[in-house]
């Protein structure tokens, strides 16, 4: 698989990405939605391979890195590389949390937490829509 999609070949409106994606990846990557617990396609999956962002392509996650969390999403210690995510504070529902966008095309991606497992202790619960494995076995 290539790399990401070239920013300049990305959607650049709203309309362009609803276009592109599926309503639930859109709601998920566009919107900053988030889907049922055990409800994605890859809470328990254990295939080995890349977890890719669905909207850009950017590798974001290896397998190699995803826990059971027991949350029922796709659970990460790390992300890929460090700067394949971003953060920002989100103070929605009345909480403050940290939520994860991709660096490339800055899609919500879920929010990182700080009861993961080591080496980080840290666990970006991430919903399944919002990515897309390329797997190797
Ligand atoms: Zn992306």
């Amino acid at each position: 698989m290539p790399p990401e999609i070239p920013s300049e070949q990305l959607p650049q409106t709203e309309e362009e990405w609803r276009v592109r994606l599926t309503p639930q990846q859109f709601a998920v990557t566009r919107q900053g939605a988030t889907e049922p617990a055990f409800s994605g396609i890859y809470w328990d999956t254990k295939r080995s391979g890349t977890y890719r962002c669905v909207a850009c392509e950017a590798e974001l996650f290896s397998s190699e890195t995803k826990y059971e969390s027991g949350s029922g999403w796709p659970s990460f210690w790390e992300p890929e590389a460090p700067d394949r995510v971003t953060t920002v504070v989100d103070r929605s529902h009345g909480m403050i949390r940290t939520e994860v966008r991709c660096a490339h095309c800055d899609s919500h991606l879920g929010h990182v937490f700080e009861d993961g497992p080591q080496p980080t202790g840290l666990r970006y619960c991430i919903n399944s829509a919002a990515l897309d494995l390329e797997a190797t076995d």
